[in-house]
């Protein structure tokens, strides 16, 4: 298998509703997550949230948790070189074979 994995990738954001990485920063919610919006003109969405477990459901991040978990790469360390939490990491492991059910970015309404 090709890998095509660079440390940038995991770090690109884009529209869960078009894919589009045209994205303007609108602020944080209150807790504190970033919230974006689309400048597709005629995308759907209007704006979204990217939580840490938005970002783990890529398949490249989880592709290379588990490289590094299984590597022996501590779960503490592993979840701190690719900026998700560490519970994200275990949850992985755990359930390595599960495709990203559950793992959704937060739509919020206008
Ligand atoms: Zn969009």
């Amino acid at each position: 298998m090709k890998h095509t994995f660079a440390m940038t990738n995991y770090q690109e954001i884009t529209c869960p509703k078009c894919g589009s990485n045209n994205l303007m920063k609108v602020g944080r919610n209150a807790h504190g997550e970033q919230r974006y919006r689309c400048q597709t003109p005629n995308c759907p969405t209007k704006t979204f949230m990217l939580t840490y477990r938005y970002r783990a459901c890529e398949l490249a991040v989880k592709e290379q948790a588990l490289a590094m978990a299984s590597n022996g790469g501590g779960i503490r360390d592993t979840a701190r070189a690719l900026k998700i939490d560490k519970n994200t990491v275990i949850n992985m492991l755990k359930k390595s074979r599960r495709p990203c059910g559950g793992y959704q970015p937060s739509l919020a309404t206008p």
